[in-house]
């Protein structure tokens, strides 16, 4: 049945966290792909125009890592745990009308375009970072690709990034008996360029997003705002990696996009493969940009704030 012209079908965008494949997925990954799908059928049956996507996260050091433990490369890890995920959502029977992945052309010209715009709306600058470096390695160290004892916990298995026991974010130089994942060397720490995205310059438009967003519920409004009252800080977007998106910037060529900063885009780029499947490669538009249209997110809580703050 053809309704529109008549008159207009309310546009719903139904998208669901994006499983990180580096293992298989266990049951938990596919809770918020099945509310979804609950979801995206309710609001087929009541005849709107529903688009629903998601897809498999693939760039950064947990698959790289487990990559080199396997001795195979990153891609031909990703390729073949995508090609699982892809297989078992079927046979789940979501309803997902584009399931695609970071890795997808698409995508990576999106996450590119996207940010050299904002860089060269410059948001975007460089600074002088310390990082541990691995000499047997002849790498930096980013994230998970060292270890060592928390300093707040005393948790000896504490990854770069974050610690498990406790929770909290680590900054990877402040780990005690710092080790290499890949090697077992103790790191040095040396001093490396890298670009930052300027997060606090947004602080008043976000403030505003959240208070006026009628949509987003109790604790997700709540858990923002406390992060805008502390503060925001500048986030460093890039990686010292070759696995993922390269860097657009003039003197990044060595370095790749870090993954919290492209992968939320695959929201978009889903949306916009898609149409162009469907041989209207416009219509993404009306779902991201018609202020009437509804995206709805089945996310975890941990992911909150990159989906308040970082992706408006
Ligand atoms: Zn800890
Ligand atoms: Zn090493």
């Amino acid at each position: 049945m053809e309704l529109r012209g008549c008159v207009t079908l309310e546009k719903v965008l139904v998208t669901a966290a994006w499983p990180y494949i580096n293992y298989l997925p266990h049951l938990g990954t596919l809770l918020p792909l099945l509310s979804a799908d609950v979801i995206a059928r309710y609001h087929r049956l009541k005849g709107e125009d529903v688009v629903f996507v998601s897809g498999s996260d693939e760039h950064g050091t947990p698959i790289e890592i487990e990559a080199i433990k396997q001795g195979i490369s990153p891609r031909e890890l990703s390729d073949r745990n995508h090609k699982v995920v892809s297989k078992l959502l079927k046979e789940y029977g979501i309803s997902l009308d584009n399931y695609t992945r970071t890795e997808s052309p698409i995508h990576k010209k999106f996450v590119i375009e996207h940010h050299l715009k904002i860089y060269r709306n410059g948001y975007i600058f460089t600074r002088i970072m310390e990082l541990p470096y691995c000499s047997t390695c002849a790498r930096f160290l980013p994230d998970r690709f060292v270890e060592g004892t928390c300093p707040y916990c005393g948790y000896e298995g504490a990854r770069g990034d974050q610690c498990d026991s406790c929770g909290r974010l680590l900054d990877p130089t402040k780990l005690k008996n710092p080790h290499c994942t890949i090697c077992g060397s103790t790191p040095t720490i040396r001093k490396v360029k890298h670009w930052f995205f300027d997060m606090p310059r947004f602080t008043d438009q976000l403030l505003k997003y959240i208070k006026s967003n009628k949509q987003l519920p109790d604790n997700a409004r709540n858990f923002s705002l406390k992060m805008l009252e502390e503060g925001l800080k500048p986030r460093p977007i890039t990686r010292d990696t070759k696995w993922g998106i390269p860097a657009p910037f003039k003197g990044a060529e060595d370095k790749t996009i870090y993954g919290w900063f492209e992968n939320v885009l695959g929201y978009v780029s889903a949306t916009i493969e898609y149409f162009i499947r469907k041989g209207e490669p416009d219509r993404w538009r009306e779902f991201w940009f018609d202020k009437k249209a509804k995206t709805l997110f089945f996310i975890g809580k941990d992911n909150i704030p990159l989906h308040t703050l970082i992706l408006p």
